[in-house]
């Protein structure tokens, strides 16, 4: 069952956490890759440890006061949240700004409650006082009850994991019906956020749209993430850390479709609905460290057997999950969306970036 009966004209996107990873990305394809998408980008980013701005140098030069806008601003930061509400005339938000790494979250949650939890909570305020009817400027106020309208042409797409599911056996998969079960403070403070995303839909009618995806791969990852991590080690003669027994099995999808299916979504999702967006890649981390050490091996020259010697098995990450599987008929189904990125392809595309990074 096909249905793209809604089309959403989005103008004026503010791009929450631009200088990280996918968002950074998913600023990329939007403007140099979806021929379609005619507007302009506001990329809000706090530039933590885990944001770089000077990824999108070049993008800034092409596009910058024009298509593209960035502003050195925190999410949590309610008053810098509603000016670029109502400087940029905000319709659409994609929200992928957070705090994202689940070892992070386990030494000191702190910043993932405010960030994620907080963080989201403010943008759906300000998202709501913006976009309620009679207050096209957006200025800021919050209506008192929840039975104010709200304009149409508008959407805020939430960005979340599959992580927030919980963790499966050797069978089966995530639906996007499967009850929320998060195990760390990282994937609880995701799921926080959506539940209070889906909550403003529900009692405040604010339009909106989630997706739930699995690992993400690809170039600009920053390298305390397993497969840039590995990369970079072997690259430098490093120990390749493997939690546990190296089992433990993710679903892999290569960022670029990761944010195409995120495009359709803003286009055509039906406001209200949750989509699952995933690899149908399921492998055990030892089985992807092998591949990329047969990747490294054969564009460095190095010996395999060497890079070998170097795995190093540590002792398993608390509460580690054991496994994550995504069912994407629903998006597939509904808006036509297809993985495009062949593994290995993607892989070696990955390995070539981190070669040129260290060169
Ligand atoms: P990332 O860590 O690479 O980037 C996060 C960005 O958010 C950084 O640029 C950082 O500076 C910014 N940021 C953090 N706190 C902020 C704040 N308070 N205000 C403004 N900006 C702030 O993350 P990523 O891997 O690109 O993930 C992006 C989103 O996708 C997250 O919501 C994550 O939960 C979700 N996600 C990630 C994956 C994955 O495999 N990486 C998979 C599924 C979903």
């Amino acid at each position: 069952m096909k249905s793209m009966k809604m089309i959403r004209s989005l103008q004026n996107i503010l791009v929450t956490g631009g200088a990280g990873f996918i968002g950074g990305n998913f600023i990329r394809v939007m403007l140099e890759k979806t021929p379609d998408f005619t507007g302009r980008i506001i990329n809000m980013d706090a530039l933590t440890y885990a944001g770089d701005a000077a990824s999108l140098t070049d993008i800034e030069k092409k596009y910058g006061g024009s298509r593209y806008h960035f502003e050195h601003k925190d999410i949590r930061d309610k008053a810098a949240v509603d000016n670029i509400f109502k400087k940029y005339a905000i319709d659409t938000v994609v929200h992928f700004a957070a705090e994202t790494h689940v070892d992070r979250s386990i030494v000191k949650p702190d910043d993932f409650i405010t960030t994620n939890v907080m963080g989201t909570f403010t943008l759906l305020e300000a998202a709501r006082a913006a976009w309620r009817n009679g207050n096209s400027a957006g200025n800021g106020v919050v209506p008192v009850a929840g039975g104010d309208s709200i304009r149409s042409g508008v959407v805020f797409h939430q960005i979340s994991t599959d992580e927030v599911y919980g963790s499966l056996g050797d069978s089966g998969y995530f639906t996007e019906t499967t009850p929320y079960s998060p195990r760390s403070p990282y994937s609880a403070s995701k799921a926080g956020a959506d539940h209070l995303v889906m909550a403003y839909h529900h009692t405040y009618k604010l339009p909106v749209t989630l997706s739930n995806c699995s690992n993400n791969y690809g170039p600009y990852q920053f390298p305390e993430k397993l497969i840039p991590l590995m990369i970079l080690n072997m690259l430098n003669g490093k120990p390749l850390p493997v939690y546990g027994d190296g089992k433990n099995i993710r679903d892999w999808l290569f960022v670029e479709d990761h944010n195409r299916a995120v495009w359709l979504i803003l286009k055509h999702g039906r406001t209200g609905e949750k989509y699952n967006i995933g690899g149908e890649n399921e492998l055990e981390n030892i089985h992807l460290l092998r591949l990329l050490m047969k990747i490294v091996a054969k564009k460095t020259g190095r010996d395999i057997k060497e890079i070998e010697k170097t795995i190093n098995f540590v002792k398993d990450r608390p509460g580690h999950d054991r496994r994550y599987a995504i069912d994407c008929s629903k998006i597939k189904n509904e808006l036509g969306w297809q993985q495009s990125v062949n593994f290995e392809e993607g892989l070696e595309k990955t390995v070539d970036w981190y070669i040129d990074l260290v060169r």
